[in-house]
């Protein structure tokens, strides 16, 4: 491991002699890096399972290959959630060219995947089920309100993609999806679901939790009356408190330590 980059220490602060704070991973070569990032991705399909997010063979995260700029590692189309392993994964480019793995990509995957991460190369992570709060959501056409503190993380920070035209299956559809997310960290696709964004997979994984969960809690609450916002300078003051790189990858680690506890084989 090396040393923290500087604009991570400074995040961090002081911290008091004896105390250890669990830091992000730095890593002294590719192959390292392609390991704890395929190790990643198998432990967020794992936890998309225990979340219920799957639906069918629909879903997927993708996490950018750390040599190959244009190729990104997907799940195999029709595994279980449940089962993925590291081992499972499979490699594609850009153009579904397949480079590492036996068993065929998912078409739409393929086709969001590829335009949102040639959109965005800051998004070394992607993901997208169709969660049940989330897909109910996205019917309404609204985006999310800043009603709680966890809710602010999304405020003016994403976008609505309302062109839905079936299952997407042509890439000008996946260039339409990348358009609405824009510089983003989410979209919500009208009457299909939730894509997230991220610098790594634990932190598209932990926006894509917490995002379907502010939905869960802003359906019932207009169900029940109007809900009162936070003010919108609060709501940008507490988007930047919790959406620092450190705060993103530190809020997603209590479900690493459970996925990887109970499931140790999603390394395998
Ligand atoms: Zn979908």
């Amino acid at each position: 491991m090396k040393a923290l980059p500087p604009a991570l220490a400074a995040a961090v602060g002081p911290v008091p002699e004896g105390v250890t704070l669990p830091l992000p991973p730095v890593f002294d070569t590719v192959e390292e890096e392609r390991r704890h990032r395929k190790e990643q991705l198998a432990a967020g399909f794992r936890l998309f399972g225990r979340f219920g997010f799957s639906e069918g063979v629909a879903g997927h995260i993708t996490v950018r290959d750390p040599e190959r700029q244009d190729a990104f590692w997907v799940n195999p189309f029709g595994r279980s959630f449940h089962r993925i392993k590291a081992s499972d994964l499979i490699l594609v480019d850009h153009e579904g060219t397949l480079f590492h793995g036996d068993r065929p990509v998912n078409r739409a995957a393929f086709v969001i995947r590829s335009q949102v991460h040639a959109a965005r190369p800051d998004a070394v992570a992607a993901a997208h089920a169709h969660s049940l709060h989330g897909t109910a959501f996205s019917s309404l056409g609204i985006p999310l309100d800043p009603i709680t503190q966890d809710a602010c993380a999304f405020f003016e920070d994403h976008g609505i993609y309302d062109d839905y035209r079936g299952v997407v299956n042509e890439r000008e559809e996946g260039e339409r999806v990348a358009k609405a997310l824009g510089s983003y960290k989410a979209v919500i696709l009208k009457n299909h679901g939730l894509l997230t964004v991220g610098h790594s997979v634990a932190e598209a994984v932990w926006w894509f939790v917490t995002m379907e969960r502010s939905c869960q809690a802003q359906l019932p609450a207009m169900a029940a009356g109007t809900p009162r916002p936070i003010d919108r300078e609060t709501a940008l003051i507490t988007r930047g408190q919790v959406g620092t790189p450190l705060a993103r990858w530190f809020q997603a680690r209590p479900l690493w330590d459970r996925i990887t506890a109970s499931d140790p084989d999603l390394v395998d």
